[in-house]
């Protein structure tokens, strides 16, 4: 009795969720809580079981995003209902904590709801469930990867050299991890004008599939700078919903994680 050794605590599948997509970027406002919300809703329009686990501790922008604001409820005081946003059942931090209060919180306190929106939430059955992560390579992606068994890591990121360099870290991260990389996303790639049709390369066009190359990962997709997209995302119904292009490339992007 008590020579065996201690089983190491690996890490943990969560309950009835099949393939956990974690979404990050190497710094913040590149779009990776737009790509995230509209990944989650093309997945949905696509007959998938979708979840989406907003992370992002310090900015949790998806009730906005989403649309929804109400404060998930909990019967029994343990487990916490999710809320369903079009056809997504969701679960953000932002919904737990006051919207008017900075969330100052160190690193324990971190894991902890980290923990807690993974395992008292009730998922239910999902396909996917997307994991919208904070930016850049801190507690929360070092907890998530270490105690979750994350299906792989996405990286969201403008074509412009310095969101690119900050990416690469990210990337690195997830590498030390032995988190999968999955691919690398373009977002606000290019931008069409709505008035004459001209294409503008606003912050350059083409560097994040030419370093997904460079690396040896899959390049998932580009996404344009579109007006449609900022002010769906401020008017909680994410621009997947519609089915102008924007919505067709996330459709595509949809079907890179649909077997
Ligand atoms: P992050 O999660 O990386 O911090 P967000 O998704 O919050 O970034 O996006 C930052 C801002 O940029 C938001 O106002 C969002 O609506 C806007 N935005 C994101 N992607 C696009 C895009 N492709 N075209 C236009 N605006 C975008």
């Amino acid at each position: 009795v008590g020579r065996h050794p201690t089983p190491q605590a690996g890490p943990a599948p969560v309950a009835g969720v099949d393939r956990i997509l974690a979404i990050g970027s190497g710094k913040g406002g590149v779009g990776k809580s737009t790509v995230s919300s509209n990944l989650a809703v093309a997945l949905a329009k696509a007959g998938r079981r979708v979840g989406l686990l907003d992370a992002d501790i310090y900015g949790p922008s998806q009730p906005r995003m989403m649309g929804v604001s109400k404060r998930p409820a909990s019967p029994d005081g343990k487990t916490i209902i999710p809320l369903q946003a079009h056809g997504v059942t969701m679960m953000s931090i932002g919904l737990m904590v006051d919207p008017e209060k900075a969330v100052v919180w160190r690193g324990p306190m971190l894991m902890g709801a980290l923990q807690q929106m993974l395992t008292q939430v009730a998922w239910g059955e999902l396909d996917v469930l997307i994991i919208d992560l904070p930016p850049g390579t801190g507690d929360v992606q070092l907890t998530l990867c270490q105690k979750t068994h994350v299906t792989g890591a996405v990286i969201v990121s403008t074509p412009q050299d310095v969101a690119l360099l900050d990416a690469r870290k990210a990337m690195d991260m997830f590498k030390t991890l032995n988190t999968p990389l999955l691919g690398l996303i373009e977002n606000m790639s290019t931008f069409y004008c709505p008035h004459c049709g001209e294409e503008t390369q606003i912050f350059g066009h083409g560097g994040v599939a030419h370093e997904a190359e460079r690396l040896g990962v899959p390049f998932l997709g580009a996404l344009p700078i579109d007006l449609d997209t900022r002010l769906s995302g401020d008017a909680g119904a994410p621009v997947a919903l519609g089915d102008g292009p924007v919505a067709e490339a996330y459709a595509a992007l949809a079907r890179r994680f649909i077997d």
